[in-house]
């Protein structure tokens, strides 16, 4: 669990990549669906452009699908999910969770970093005015094309998913804590050191060398 801008999911794929985990991402399966301009597409992209979030049932409609391809023997990690108190007991109840990582990032860090993102307009590379800038201004390295900011990364949209955020996640935390082993992490270190971090907490190998 964590908020928008605390690499959530890129603490996800490091722990699948090195512990055969698989990892699911609510976010890349809504986006998939956007790009692919399905009818769950139309419907996500609604709902981010007015700034708030999809829909809880939608969410986990989406979830149950893809747990269900039982792709995962060896485990999943799984981000963006459960958001409400309700999903938090079905995935308790039908799943056995060996931890829940919290990623903390102050709010204040949130807006530095999500309003930094950019994106481009032809071929849909991130982009991070402060981590992963292009070599030329407001230009794709990849392939010229204009960058732009997401349509609901800006201040007032951001401010309202903080808060919705916050609303929702701390009943969720509560169910987790008095259930689960929940990691309350440090999100605002490199991601080297988050991942050391979460494997310190959860007694797991060190990162493996990758050249
Ligand atoms: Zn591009």
């Amino acid at each position: 669990m964590g908020i928008q801008g605390s690499g959530k999911g890129t603490q996800a794929k490091l722990l699948a990549r090195d512990f055969e985990l698989e990892h699911i991402s609510v976010g890349d399966v809504f986006r998939w669906n956007v790009q692919h301009h399905t009818k769950l597409g139309a419907q996500v992209r609604r709902t981010m452009a007015s700034g708030r979030l999809v829909d809880d049932d939608l969410v986990e409609s989406v979830v149950r699908d893809r747990l269900t391809a039982h792709d995962w023997n060896y485990g999943f990690i799984i981000d963006g999910f459960p958001r409400n108190a309700r999903q938090a007991e079905f995935f308790l109840e039908g799943y056995d969770i060996d931890g829940v990582i919290n990623l903390h990032l102050p709010d204040e860090e949130v807006q530095r970093r999500v309003l930094s993102r950019r994106v481009c307009s032809q071929c849909g590379v991130d982009y991070n005015l402060m981590a992963h800038r292009p070599a030329r201004a407001d230009t794709c390295d990849v392939c010229g094309g204009a960058l732009v900011a997401r349509e609901d990364d800006n201040p007032e949209a951001l401010a309202r998913r903080v808060a919705e955020y916050h609303e929702q996640t701390r009943p969720l935390i509560e169910i987790f804590e008095r259930k689960e082993y929940v990691a309350t992490i440090d999100a605002s270190a490199s991601v080297d050191e988050v991942q050391a971090a979460i494997r310190a907490r959860f007694d797991l190998a060190a990162p493996a060398e990758h050249a």
